[in-house]
């Protein structure tokens, strides 16, 4: 019953934003909690649609990884400046003229960074507090993601950069120079890749993502700093119908 009655609250929201989307020109509303979670995205409107129907959504659980000889995954990120804005549903940050990454496929230019509290990827079942997703895109507009795993320990400097510039309001935003993006990175940059999705609606798919087998750290004051704004925004996982995940790089 319970279930029913929040089902109907939710089509009833999904049709008040549907008319606030055709009025307005913005999206409609989703979040991290019923009855716009996740479990609903994909009747929130039909631009969404693939949160539900897709079968080949992200996050992951990567259990299993085949060896392969995967093709490479190298960074060429240059320091610059960058825009850290309050999204709403994440912190962002979109650095100017950052660099890109190069994989089998091509070129792919950062766009922006954004973290999920607790981390979205799951190894072998484990969830860590944080991830950070590196979002990159091609001349032709295809999406290429890195994941990066934290887990707590010890004060990590440069995401104290950013975090130090949260802004604290929904469209809030800070400027930042001088913020070196590959410091963020391990040395070692063996991932896990797979072909997935945005893990936000409208949970587009044919994503490349490459999940980074060395987790990093950050302090449990910098991690409470970010949960201060955004507690839990992590999508649950999704299932792999069929997706194998290879471990190369
Ligand atoms: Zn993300």
């Amino acid at each position: 019953m319970k279930k029913q009655l929040s089902g109907a609250v939710a089509l009833i929201i999904a049709g008040l934003c549907n008319i606030a989307w055709a009025t307005t020109g913005q999206p409609p509303a989703w979040s991290y909690t019923a009855p716009t979670g996740p479990e609903n995205w994909g009747e929130l409107h039909s631009e969404y649609e693939r949160c539900t129907s897709g079968k080949a959504q992200s996050p992951i659980d990567i259990e299993t990884a085949v060896q392969t000889e995967s093709g490479p995954l190298t960074f060429a990120y240059q320091p610059g400046h960058a825009v850290v804005l309050n999204n709403g549903h994440t912190i962002e940050v979109s650095p100017v003229n950052a660099g890109s990454i190069t994989l089998a496929s091509g070129n792919y230019s950062l766009v922006q960074l954004h973290f999920h509290t607790p981390s979205e990827e799951k190894i072998q079942g484990r969830t860590y507090p944080l991830n950070a997703h590196l979002v990159h895109r091609n001349a032709v507009g295809e999406l290429a993601v890195v994941a990066l795993l934290f887990e707590e320990g010890a004060h990590n400097p440069t995401l104290e950069r950013i975090l130090a510039n949260m802004p604290g309001n929904t469209g809030g935003v800070a400027n930042l120079e001088g913020l070196s993006v590959s410091d963020l990175l391990p040395t070692r940059h063996e991932h896990y890749a797979y072909s997935g999705s945005l893990t936000t609606p409208p949970c587009t798919e044919d994503v490349r993502w490459h999940v980074l087998s060395t987790v990093m750290q950050l302090s449990p004051a910098q991690l409470q700093a970010f949960q201060a704004l955004y507690p839990m925004n992590a999508r649950p996982v999704q299932p792999l119908n069929g997706r194998q995940v290879h471990i190369g790089g």
